[in-house]
Order: C-alpha cells, then structure tokens, then sequence
C-alpha cells in the first residue's frame, strides 16, 4: 500500500499472505492509509501480486537492544561510533547523518526510499534522489509475528514502528554488500531511530531526531564495489519471509570510546 497526498508521500506498508486473506488484508491498508499520523491521503494505490513459494527466501529478525540516550545530539553521537564500528569511514557516516537531518531528496525534502551510499568514499549511489531505494515484499509469518510481538511487550517496544522497522532491516542486512544501515522516522511524533549491520544486530536510539521534526530518511552503506543493481533487485523485488525472531540484548549506556 502507498498513500499520498499531492506530491507527498503519507505512508506506505507491505504484506505477505496466502490468497485467502486478501479482502480483510486489503481492507485493513486502507484503514491504514485512512488513519495515519502524517495526514489524509488523496491517493491510495493498492497492488497486489501473485508470488510463488519457490521464490521465498526465509531468513531471521535480527538480535534487538537499546542505546539509552538522554539527547538527541547524545544519540547520533552513539549512532556514529556504531556505523564507525560497524566499517563505515567517520566523515562518511557524520556527513549522511547531516544529509538526513536537513532532508535528503533534492529540495531539503524526506525522501521516499534510502540513499545508498559507499561506505567508504561516501559516493551516493542511488539512481534517483528523490525515490531512493525501496525495500519491498517482505513480511513476518505468523509464528515469528506473534513471537516478535510477546517478546516486544516485555520490553514496551511493541509498537508498528519498531515491528515494521525490524522487518525491513532483516532483509536489508541479508542484502549482499551491505555494511551497516541508519535510520530515523519522518513520523513528527516519533523520535527514535536505529542503526543495524550484520554483526551487530538492530541498535536502537530512543532519541534520533527532536520532537516535531519531520525530515527522516534512511541510508544503506556498502562495502566498495558493490553490485548496485544487484542490490536493487534484491531489496525491491526478492520476496523474504522471516520466520524466526533474534534475541533482545540487554539496554545499554553510550560507549565513548566504541
Ligand atoms: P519511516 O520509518 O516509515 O518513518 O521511514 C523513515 C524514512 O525511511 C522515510 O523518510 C524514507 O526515506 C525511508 N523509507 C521508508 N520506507 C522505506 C522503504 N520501504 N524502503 C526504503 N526506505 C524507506
């Protein structure tokens, strides 16, 4: 589902399910659409498309923990030791996180999707500025929903933003090349963000970005050399099941030194 208004992109989700479920699946995107926090759309597409199990890749949620931090200066502070940690270069992690802050789609707007951007020479790498890359047919089954949706209650994460975020960053760090990923939301009333790598699993910040603020964005980092279009077949058109959830590590204070 994607809902817009005018030029603005107002929200957009993505399901995987068997074809009995597609009338109450599709009723629910548009309520979705309808009741969103960013405003009414005046467009609402729904497309649905056929997928053949063969072509279900089934990989895992990545291990969850947060950062406890008590600014927003003091989160990205923390973020840019953990994308330095996780191999990308400090000037090209400090200089995207600045690029989203003040909007990074041409015109100081939020883009649709996420920049990608070489880990190490900070070249951006996406074929349009303003769209981005979007990631694409991917979905919990219902095991790993509910079991990700009891393991977040216990912890007071169990919120659409942390469960849709996950899911997108489990199929980005399956993603061949990819060394890290950061993100914060457009979302106004929501200030936490998160940065995930392969190794380390999905690190959240409670304060990325201020309150009101709605310029968020997302970035891939890749290893040099890369496959570009590769990656964008991968993210946009591989369709990933996850059916298993990570574990949640222990809360953590910043790290000076990490
Ligand atoms: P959200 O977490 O939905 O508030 O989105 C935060 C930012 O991530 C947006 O401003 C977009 O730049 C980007 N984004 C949202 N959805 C996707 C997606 N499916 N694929 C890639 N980037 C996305």
């Amino acid at each position: 589902m994607r809902a817009s208004s005018g030029p603005r992109h107002i929200s957009g989700a993505e399901k995987l399910a068997t074809a009995d479920r597609l009338e109450d699946l599709a009723a629910a995107m548009v309520k979705r659409a309808l009741e969103h926090d960013k405003g009414t759309p005046d467009k609402i597409h729904l497309t649905v498309e056929k997928v053949s199990v063969s072509e279900i890749i089934r990989i895992a949620l990545p291990d969850i923990r947060t950062v406890h931090v008590a600014s927003v200066d003091g989160g990205r502070h923390a973020a840019l030791a953990i994308l330095a940690g996780a191999g990308v270069e400090p000037d090209v992690a400090r200089s995207v996180m600045q690029t989203m802050a003040s909007g990074a789609a041409p015109g100081g707007e939020s883009m649709r999707g996420a920049m990608l951007v070489d880990a190490v020479t900070g070249r951006r790498l996406e074929n349009d500025p303003s769209r981005g890359v979007r990631v694409s047919r991917m979905d919990l089954d219902d095991r790993a929903a509910a079991d990700l949706r009891e393991r977040l209650q216990q912890i007071g994460l169990d919120n659409a933003h942390v469960r849709e975020a996950l899911v997108l960053a489990a199929k980005v760090l399956h993603a061949p090349g990819i060394v890290a990923e950061l993100c914060w939301s457009d979302d106004p009333g929501y200030t936490a963000g998160y940065v995930a790598a392969p190794r380390l699993g999905y690190v959240r910040f409670p304060m990325l970005k201020p309150l009101g603020e709605d310029r968020g964005g997302r970035a891939f980092f890749l290893a040099p050399g890369a496959d570009v279009g590769e990656l964008y077949r991968y993210l946009e058109k591989q369709v990933v099941l996850i059916d298993r959830v990570g574990r949640i590590l222990p809360d953590e204070r910043p790290h000076p030194c990490r």
